[in-house]
C-alpha cells in the first residue's frame, strides 16, 4: 500500500478553485489503492470542514478522518496541566481544542496555555490578553508559523504573523505544532502513515516534513509558493503540478 500525505492549498486548489487536472489525478491516485491523508497548516477550518471543502472543490469524497490540521497538532500537545486554554483563532482552533476534551477559557488570568492560529478578525484586545497569559507563565503554542498564505488577491498575513504579534508583546517564542514540526508527524504516524510520499508546494513546511524521516520522500509542485529553482536539490522530486506528482507516485515503487 502506498501512502501519500497531501497538502491542500497550492496543490489541489487555490482560492476555492481546483488546480487544473488535480481532481482527475486525485481520483486516479485513490483508484490505484493508495491511501491519501491530507495534512494542512490551515488552522481556520475544522477537519470535517476541511474534508467538506476538498469534496466541494474537487468532487472527490473526503472524510474528516483523512485530514490532519495544524490546529489538531497544537491541541495534541496539551496535557492535563495545560488546561484551561485560551484560544486565539477561528473555528478550526476552537473545534480542535474542544475535540481534545479540555476546558476553554476567554479569561487570560485563568489560562494555563494559549493556542494561537490564524485569526482573520484578530483584535488588539486578543493580542493583549494572550500576551498577558504568556507573560504570566501560560504554555504558548502556535498552530504554525507560516508568515503568509496565498489568496486570489495575493499573499495575506498567516498564523505566523498573528503568533509573532503575541510573541513580541510577551517576550517569548511559541512552540510550533504544524508541518514540519514533530506534533504533526506524530499525528500522521498515529493514522498509520508509513514511508509516505509528501506532496506540497512549500519547502519550509511540506518538503521539510519529509526531511530527516527514514523512508519519507517529498514531491514539490510548482502551482503554489515555491519555484523550480528553489526546489531543485531540496525536494526529492520537483514537478509542475499534482497530476505530475501522481505520475511519480504511481510510476515508482522505489524510494529516491
Ligand atoms: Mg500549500
Amino acid at each position: 500500500l502506498t501512502d501519500v500525505v497531501c497538502d491542500l492549498d497550492g496543490v489541489l486548489f487555490r482560492g476555492g478553485a481546483p488546480i487544473p487536472g488535480a481532481p482527475q489525478a486525485l481520483r486516479r491516485l485513490i483508484a490505484s489503492g493508495a491511501r491519501v491523508v491530507y495534512a494542512t497548516n490551515n488552522s481556520t477550518r475544522s477537519a470535517s470542514r476541511a474534508a467538506a471543502n476538498i469534496t466541494d472543490i474537487t468532487g472527490v469524497p473526503a472524510e474528516a478522518s483523512q485530514v490532519v490540521t495544524s490546529a489538531q497538532a497544537a491541541a495534541s500537545l496539551l496535557t492535563g496541566d495545560d488546561w484551561p486554554t485560551l484560544p486565539v483563532g477561528e473555528e478550526g482552533v476552537v473545534s480542535a481544542l474542544e475535540a481534545a476534551g479540555g476546558a476553554i477559557t476567554r479569561r487570560p488570568s485563568e489560562a494555563a496555555s494559549v493556542v494561537v492560529g490564524l485569526d482573520r478578525s484578530l483584535s488588539y484586545e486578543a493580542i493583549a490578553g494572550a500576551a498577558d497569559a504568556v507573560r504570566a507563565g501560560a504554555r504558548f503554542v502556535a498552530t504554525n508559523t507560516d508568515p503568509t498564505y496565498p489568496t486570489p488577491a495575493g499573499l495575506a498575513p498567516g498564523a505566523g504573523a498573528v503568533a509573532a504579534a503575541i510573541a513580541v508583546a510577551a517576550g517569548r517564542q511559541p512552540e510550533v505544532a504544524g508541518k514540519p514540526h514533530p506534533p504533526m508527524r506524530k499525528l500522521l504516524r498515529a493514522l498509520g502513515v508509513t514511508s509516505p510520499w509528501v506532496i506540497g508546494d512549500r519547502l519550509d513546511t511540506d518538503v521539510a516534513l519529509a526531511d530527516n524521516e527514514e523512508g519519507w520522500a517529498s514531491i514539490l509542485v510548482l502551482t503554489g509558493v515555491a519555484s523550480r529553482q528553489e526546489g531543485e536539490g531540496r525536494a526529492d522530486r520537483v514537478v509542475d503540478d499534482f497530476a505530475a506528482a501522481v505520475d511519480v507516485v504511481l510510476g515508482e515503487a522505489t524510494r529516491p
